[in-house]
């Protein structure tokens, strides 16, 4: 059962005071999960960002100022707080993933760009949880390129870059990543979800799916 809590906080950028969500506890027990992209039934993804409406600022902790400031005066990051159909949430890891890569911090804006995508999901919201896991592709690519992996290992990440591939309907180019990551030497249970990957390339389908399906 989750347990959630409403408390005050003063956003340091603004001044004002603003009520955040504390999640007290939550259990998976009983729940399936994970997906082939990492999502966890059950899991209030939604009280691990906090949002200041009156200023735009975003982070896991509003009380704490930011490392570059000037990331909330910027095209992109103004452009996120425009998106009035969005869910707050979903807004506020859109723009903790601008600050994150703005710190060369690429892994933990893959991670809020995929978070985002997830509350598109749960709110039937394709368009944007396609142009979020776009985006987390693209914060992977950064991460690849300074040396950097998103997962615990470079096997794991692509098994998530062939499934935000596939989930975006970039199909051929989700077979090139299993293709290239089979020959990686996965363990057991790697190639197993990997030839559970080909197989959904194959059948072109889109949806997400659980890990334990495979
Ligand atoms: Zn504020």
């Amino acid at each position: 059962m989750t347990m959630v809590r409403t408390e005050h906080k003063t956003c340091c950028v603004c001044g004002e005071t603003i009520p955040v969500s504390v999640c007290l506890s939550y259990s998976q027990f009983g729940k399936t999960g994970p997906t082939l992209d990492g999502w966890h039934s059950g899991v209030p993804y939604g009280c691990m960002v906090e949002f200041c409406r009156h200023c735009g600022y975003a982070s896991h902790d509003i009380a704490e100022s930011p490392v570059q400031p000037g990331v909330m005066n910027t095209k992109p990051y103004r452009d996120i707080l425009k998106q009035r159909w969005i869910d707050d949430s979903c807004k506020a890891y859109l723009c903790v993933a601008q600050f994150k890569a703005a710190d060369g911090d690429f892994k933990g804006a893959f991670w809020a760009s995929i978070r985002a995508a997830w509350i598109c999901d749960n709110d039937g919201y394709w368009q944007g949880a396609e142009d979020y896991r776009t985006k987390a592709l693209e914060m992977m690519r950064r991460s690849h390129e300074k040396g950097g992996i998103v997962s615990d290992t470079s096997v794991r990440d692509g098994l998530l870059q062939a499934d935000l591939l596939r989930r975006t309907g970039s199909f051929q180019q989700a077979k090139d990543a299993v293709m290239r990551t089979l020959k990686c030497n996965p363990d057991a249970e790697l190639m197993r979800l990997l030839r559970f990957e080909q197989r959904l390339i194959e059948q072109v389908d889109k949806a997400a799916h659980w890990a334990k399906e495979a």
